[in-house]
């Protein structure tokens, strides 16, 4: 999701030097891997290797190829670590004990509680926020957003191939190109509609922009993360102007709260170290942090829209 720093910076890395991570360009991984494809993955061995191998790995697209990469990347850091040597990297990603068929189990189930936060919020949103709310529509489009977001990010962490992982980026431009809407509806939108649809119209042109250049013409990390941070920035700074505006309301705090936490915590993707016993790397250590944050901003969305509807049914009565 979203804030991906380290990770973007890495692959960018990798990408430049096309050959991949130092890990894999070791002469020790290559061979293991070319060994280990041409005794099992072809003919009777490939076969055998497919009798062998437990449903649920066939079914997340575990291939022999795959299996023969994981385990001489296993072999490769532990020559690496024997003779004294940093961790290196693999294609661009830390070596991750894997769990079942969980790639990077604590991103994947990090990711997996992100959504279930949203939907739990969405729930509670729906039960005490009348649909009469003006923002209510808005609000359960952005959980639901969110959520389709969380479950790309779940299976990309469970599964990293070229389709999952260009979900995932896509999705989580998404969500962010959703907040910024959401927040230009609540300063802006209320008052003038027309500026909010003109504002979405724009929105939409450009995720059909990024999403044709990046997945057509070419997938650059380095743009997704530059594209990504701008908006997150201009989302945020957007935010606090309205609350500095707003400071009288009581749930205010909240709003402010999660755009300081989301800022300083996608600080925590510059961290770049090799995972925790081979789990928890900084990525994943940012997704388990943001659970938290979800529940607060949806806890401001019920607030705010219950402010709205007391708001405006005041008018109402006025006029
Ligand atoms: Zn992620």
């Amino acid at each position: 999701m979203a804030g991906r720093t380290a990770r973007l910076v890495l692959l960018a890395g990798a990408a430049a030097l096309a050959s991949g991570s130092q890990g894999d360009r070791e002469p020790v991984y290559r061979d293991c891997v070319l060994r280990c494809e041409e005794r099992n993955c072809s003919g009777g061995a490939l076969k055998h290797f497919r009798s062998r191998q437990p449903i649920y790995m066939s079914l997340a697209g575990w291939t022999c190829r795959d299996d023969c990469k994981y385990e001489c990347m296993w072999v490769t850091v532990g020559l690496y670590l024997q003779e004294g040597h940093k961790v290196p990297q693999f294609h661009g990603k830390w070596p991750f004990s894997r769990f079942l068929c969980f790639q990077e189990p604590a991103s994947a189930v990090a990711s997996f509680l992100n959504g279930l936060a949203s939907l739990v919020m969405l729930c509670r949103y729906r039960t005490s926020v009348p649909a009469s709310s003006p923002m209510y529509p808005t609000c359960v489009a952005f959980a639901w957003v969110s959520l389709n977001a969380w479950f790309w990010s779940t299976v990309f962490h469970t599964r990293d191939t070229d389709l999952t992982e260009k979900m995932d980026y896509f999705c989580a431009s998404t969500v962010i190109l959703h907040s910024i809407y959401l927040c230009c509806v609540r300063t802006v939108g209320l008052q003038r509609p027309a500026v909010a649809s003109a504002f979405r119209a724009l929105l939409l042109l450009m995720l059909t922009a990024h999403v044709s250049y990046l997945s057509l013409i070419h997938f650059d990390y380095g743009y997704n993360m530059a594209a990504n941070v701008a908006i997150g920035l201009l989302n945020a700074a957007w935010w606090l102007a309205w609350c500095l505006r707003n400071q009288r309301l009581p749930h205010v705090h909240k709003c402010v709260a999660v755009v300081l936490l989301l800022q300083g915590l996608s600080l925590l993707e510059l961290l770049d170290f090799p995972p925790l016993f081979w789990v928890l790397d900084a990525h994943a250590i940012w997704h388990i942090s943001t659970i938290p944050v979800h529940v607060l901003f949806f806890s401001f969305l019920e607030d705010d829209s219950l402010y709205l509807l007391k708001e405006s049914e005041a008018k109402v009565k006025l006029d």
